[in-house]
């Protein structure tokens, strides 16, 4: 059960092989066992679990279940959580517990899905390696002493050490496709405007969205069906009609044209990420997809763009954190002011207030024009590049990450080398695009390697599709990391 996709978890639960109650009994008994060394979770509440599974089961009886009746999900801690902590992996809200359900949370309570627990983050999402929790590191299950990769860390750990048969994660700049890169599972960022952001504590307005993580392209297909669809309630959320995303699953990959940038194949990519990656292109090509070079040309700028659009939304953002609404508040202080300095200064780790000064700075008046409106300009010319690349091709395909999971600590000292991780990540939300990352190998070390898979606007069901050929010829993604067996 520890290994079975959702499909094959649904299948057991409809035929009685197992109920729901003693599923995620399964589960949590796991958590148990290896989260202390994972520290992928943050809040489990055991009883509240079962209490939802007792109550999926009685759906189930009553003829009323659905896909995921039943089914355990781990959840980012990102996302409010009624009667719950929400912490965003932050001391800022350590103890904020929150009074209300986000969109994500309600559509999987609805859909009857379980709520297994709250998945360990990077402060506010801002990060790639699950370090800068407030509740302490992450771990990478296929070597404790490595990340996970982030700020989806948690729930990528959980996902691959087995620990949850599925998960939410949020991506910003590769928050979803780092870590399921990192730790051989599947992770989709939706086109933006997909999935709502109501009750998703916001880092980057113009760029957070929510998405799944599992072990197949077809689990992430029906969590896709649950997550996606309007909510009035987000000012973003687009009003379209309700989608399948498991309808491309059969579709063939003959003729399918596969986009290969030249940009990121080049020197700054580890070579046995890039061997692994070609040789899983390749495989496309000998199922008739067509290979199509192509460039684009300002993709070398999204980095430097990103960081500076992403701070300062996240400065404007992080400013409701001010000790006066919810969330941590200084003991002692002397007046208004005093109070709000010592609160955050108490309150923020280092990478997020490094954040707040950069984007404070670019958005000052003075710089606004030099740093801001200049990396706008750029965020447009990445997307167009992106437009005339998908008049040539309908999937770009590449490396999800620039090197499999790096040791705990490696880079805490030297930010730019931490940023330069999401190098592949970034350029589709700063595009709004679809992206999804899939596990396609592994490198010497035995770290698992992400092929990523980037699409037009609403090509997310296509992606799924071409992932789901791949995985039905492959085994990558099935496998358990050795130091936690099954
Ligand atoms: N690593 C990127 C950052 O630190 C992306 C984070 C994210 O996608 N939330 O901003």
């Amino acid at each position: 059960m520890l290994n079975s996709t959702l499909c094959e978890l649904s299948a057991a639960l409809e035929r009685r092989a197992i109920s729901s109650v003693e599923l995620t009994r399964l589960f949590l008994d796991r958590v148990e066992r290896l989260n202390g060394a994972l520290n992928a979770f943050i809040t489990v509440d055991a009883q509240r679990s079962l209490g939802e599974a007792h109550a999926a089961d009685q759906v189930r009886a009553a003829g009323g279940a659905g896909p995921l009746t039943g089914i355990p999900v781990a959840h980012k801690d990102i996302f409010c959580t009624r009667g719950m902590l929400t912490t965003c992996g932050s001391k800022m809200l350590a103890d904020f517990v929150s009074p209300y359900d986000a969109h994500v949370i309600e559509r999987f309570a609805s859909a009857g899905a379980v709520l297994l627990g709250k998945t360990n983050m990077d402060e506010f999402a801002m990060g790639s390696s699950s370090e800068s929790s407030f509740f302490g590191p992450v771990r990478n299950p296929w070597d404790r002493a490595r990340v996970p990769g982030g700020s989806s860390g948690g729930s990528a750990a959980a996902v691959a050490a087995r620990l949850a048969p599925a998960a939410t994660g949020t991506d910003t700049g590769g928050s979803i496709r780092q870590p399921a890169a990192f730790t051989g599972v599947c992770g989709l960022k939706p086109t933006y405007g997909v999935v709502s952001r109501y009750g998703m504590v916001a880092f980057a307005s113009s760029l957070d969205q929510g998405g799944p993580m599992a072990k197949t392209a077809q689990d992430l297909a029906l969590l896709m069906n649950v997550m996606g669809g309007h909510d009035a309630r987000d000012s973003t959320s687009l009003a379209r009609d309700a989608e399948d995303y498991t309808r491309e699953l059969q579709t063939p990959l003959a003729g399918l044209r596969i986009g290969l940038p030249r940009e990121y194949f080049g020197t700054g990519c580890a070579p046995h990420v890039l061997a692994r990656v070609r040789e899983a292109i390749a495989w496309f090509e000998s199922q008739g997809a067509k290979l199509i070079d192509l460039a684009l040309p300002n993709s070398g700028l999204a980095l430097a763009a990103y960081y500076v659009i992403a701070p300062a939304e996240a400065s404007s953002n992080l400013s409701r954190f001010d000790g006066v609404r919810y969330g941590h508040r200084a003991r002692a202080y002397g007046d208004l002011a005093d109070m709000y300095c010592r609160t955050r200064a108490e309150g923020f780790g280092a990478e997020v207030k490094r954040r707040i000064l950069i984007g404070t700075y670019v958005l000052s008046h003075g710089y606004y024009d030099a740093y801001y409106l200049q990396a706008q300009k750029v965020r447009r010319l990445i997307a167009r590049d992106f437009a005339a690349a998908f008049a040539r091709c309908d999937v770009i395909m590449g490396p999800t990450a620039p090197s499999t999971a790096f040791p705990l600590g490696a880079n805490a000292d030297d930010p730019v080398q931490m940023y330069l991780n999401d190098i592949y990540t970034i350029p589709a939300p700063l595009s709004g695009l679809p992206a999804l990352s899939i596990p396609c190998g592994f490198d010497g070390a035995g770290l698992p390697i992400g092929l990523q898979l980037t699409g037009s606007h609403f090509a997310e069901a296509r992606l799924l599709g071409a992932a789901h050929r791949y995985q039905q010829a492959t085994d990558w993604h099935l496998r358990v990391p050795a130091e936690t067996p099954l």
